[in-house]
């Protein structure tokens, strides 16, 4: 038995800091990578900006429940803004029904989103955030409609739209 566990403890630990060493860059929030110093906002300056339930998708990458958004049911022209800092980020004519429950564009503004990987369902998955205040927005897949194959699927809360 204690030979079992002396075996066992041996293989534990640096399989744990092997771990630790992977799952790092999920502590690292697209909010922290912002690039504009004039979005280098605090906590509690973002939290009085934005709405509680906004404040956890844009600055915690929350994801906000399936087919909770009233954007998603939004089919006139006009531009999706960042709900963070106002950035243009997708234009209506970009903007399909995918059926997930959550507002879906093809194509988003050039230069307006960047992206990075995570890690949060174990699966890695591509994060993209506004390229101005680094708010989280959604993720994109491949699985897309032509031209791009690209799905960028959003979050209602972190958008506001602008009819034209
Ligand atoms: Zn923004």
């Amino acid at each position: 038995m204690h030979q079992f566990l002396s075996r066992r403890t041996f293989i534990l630990i640096p399989t744990m800091s092997i771990l630790k060493i992977l799952f790092k860059p999920m502590e690292v929030l697209a909010s922290s990578l912002v690039s504009k110093e004039e979005w280098n906002l605090s906590k509690d300056e973002w939290k009085s900006r934005l709405s509680p339930e906004s404040y956890y998708v844009l600055r915690e990458e929350g994801t906000e429940r399936a087919f909770s958004s009233q954007l998603n049911n939004e089919k006139r022209k006009g531009v999706f803004h960042c709900a963070g800092c106002d950035l243009p980020l997708f234009l209506s004519d970009k903007k399909y029904d995918s059926g997930t429950g959550w507002p879906s564009f093809w194509d988003s503004i050039q230069g307006s989103v960047e992206t990075k990987v995570d890690f949060k369902l174990i699966v890695p998955r591509t994060e993209y955030h506004c390229s101005r205040c680094g708010g989280h927005q959604g993720h994109v897949f491949n699985d897309g409609p032509r031209p791009t194959g690209k799905r960028y699927c959003n979050n209602g809360l972190a958008l506001w739209f602008v009819p034209d």
